[in-house]
């Protein structure tokens, strides 16, 4: 009786948080304790883990993913237009998580910052001293009305954004015969804000390819107002679109599909009495709008009131929770949100994170840095890379914003294989160092700009 009430007294009891540091003063042996969890095991996740997994060493790191397959999302573009195979863009999640990690493969349904708790899916309380979140982002393509139903009705809707849907790209514009072929950009921030019309620009090549141009009328329907947020490459774009003779509609944002008719309908975000449009597609390459995940986005302490987890830009420690960092698609950092982005930021985090770990401030600072490959065709890519201030800081001595075929091979054969055996392994730091070699050891990072803290 007395050891049952002292489990019932132990199982009341509560995570002290002490400065950065939180003790658990629980022994319940349901619950877990580590040092360090990271929930998701992405392309942030995973590397970061692998850094902070031989730092801390056996036991003492948990990485929270329900994901059977950790997927390499950027392969997914070259899926699309046929230049590879589904099946090498993923592999199984154990294989590429640390060894010395324990996986709890399992979805975070619930966080309690205050007592160093997340909460999975069957109920088990992970207690941590430190918390990555690495979450990415969260499809949304049920709030376009008919999808994704209609992805299993129609073989000409199509979209590079999931694995079950990219597998339909590129057999959809294989089957075009000519007509209207549609591509979207949603009206929430989304990963790889290129991808959208890196997939159009090789239709287009393609359909040359296979002389179906001249019945093909191309337009890209996109909720911005620029085809592109940096100056630099926006001007490169706007003469590829051009001299492609693709129609840019500014400011449209699709809300319904209408597979019986092959009808597409988008309101216009410039007009006050939110018209409408419909569209007739012939092929429609769809991206859905994307938020954090509901269960981060619902964890009120430590969102924004966008939902995104909401860290200093800089250090990418949480704003209010000194030992929770963040990375990658999930957090609120005002940057274009891709692999090459977390890859930077996995080498800010293990800094800052084995500082406040040691009792020291976080000192290391995020300048924004992203990469966007834009391909504009079989052989030729603008190889966009640019920071907070959406200024160029490109790696290369050479004008990057041209199409080029070295940086499409950069994309097509290089990236990859630097994602799966440099990066997830915790060994890629993003190219600075390369930036600055290649540049004799001039950072050409435009210093003067601060971009104001986004809440
Ligand atoms: C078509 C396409 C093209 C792209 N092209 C490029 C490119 O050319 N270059 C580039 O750099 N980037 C590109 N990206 C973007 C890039 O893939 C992402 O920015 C990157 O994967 C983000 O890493 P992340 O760790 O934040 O999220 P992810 O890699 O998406 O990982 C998130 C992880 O969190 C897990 N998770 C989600 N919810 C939960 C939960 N509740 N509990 C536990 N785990 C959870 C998921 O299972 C997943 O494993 C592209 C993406 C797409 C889709």
């Amino acid at each position: 009786m007395a050891t049952l009430k002292a489990l019932i007294t132990l199982q009341g009891a509560k995570c002290i948080t002490l400065g950065t540091k939180c003790f658990s003063t629980s022994t319940v042996r349901e619950r877990k304790s580590y040092k360090l969890v990271v929930v998701g095991g992405g392309a942030g996740g995973c590397s970061t883990a692998a850094k902070f997994a031989r730092k801390l060493g056996k036991g003492q790191i948990a990485v929270i993913d329900p994901a059977e397959t950790h997927y390499y999302q950027p392969y997914w573009t070259l899926v699309g237009s046929g230049l590879k195979d589904v099946k090498d863009s993923g592999r199984p999640m154990r294989s590429v998580l640390p060894k010395n990690c324990d996986w709890i493969q399992d979805k975070a349904v619930a966080f309690d910052p205050d007592n160093c708790t997340v909460t999975t899916s069957n109920g088990e309380l992970i207690n941590y001293e430190y918390l990555i979140v690495a979450m990415g982002l969260q499809l949304n393509y049920h709030h376009i009305k008919g999808l994704p139903e209609a992805f299993d009705m129609d073989d000409t809707i199509c979209s590079n954004y999931s694995r079950a849907t990219v597998v339909k790209t590129f057999p959809a514009l294989q089957a075009f015969k000519g007509g209207n072929a549609i591509f979207t950009f949603p009206v929430s921030p989304i990963k790889c804000a290129g991808a959208p019309q890196k997939i159009m620009y090789m239709a287009e090549h393609y359909f040359r390819k296979t002389g179906k141009r001249d019945q093909a009328n191309i337009m890209f329907n996109t909720t911005l107002g620029t085809i592109f947020g940096v100056k630099k490459y926006a001007e490169s774009l706007t003469k590829v679109v051009k001299d492609r003779n693709i129609n840019v509609n500014y400011k449209r944002n699709l809300i319904e599909v209408r597979p019986d008719k092959k009808e597409a309908i988008f309101t216009k975000l410039d007009s006050d009495s939110g018209e409408t449009e419909t569209y007739h597609y012939d092929f429609l390459h769809v991206v859905p709008p994307m938020s954090a995940p509901d269960p981060l986005r619902l964890a009120k302490k430590i969102v924004n009131e966008t939902g995104y987890l909401e860290v200093n830009q800089h250090t990418l420690q949480h704003m209010k929770y000194p030992n929770i960092f963040g990375i990658g698609d999930c957090i609120n950092a005002p940057t274009s949100k891709t692999a090459a982005a977390a890859a930077t930021q996995c080498h800010i985090v293990f800094q800052n994170l084995s500082a406040a770990m040691a009792g020291k401030s976080p000192h290391a600072e995020y300048d924004g840095y992203t990469s966007c490959p834009l391909l504009t065709g079989y052989g030729k890519c603008i190889m966009a890379e640019f920071d907070f201030a959406a200024e160029p800081l490109e790696t290369f001595p050479i004008d990057q914003g041209k199409e080029r075929l070295s940086m499409y091979h950069i994309k097509k054969d290089i990236l990859a294989p630097v994602y799966w055996y440099l990066m997830l392994p915790g060994f890629w730091n993003g190219p600075k160092f390369w930036r600055l070699l290649l540049h004799l050891g001039m950072d050409t990072a435009v210093k003067p700009k601060q971009v104001p803290q986004q809440t």
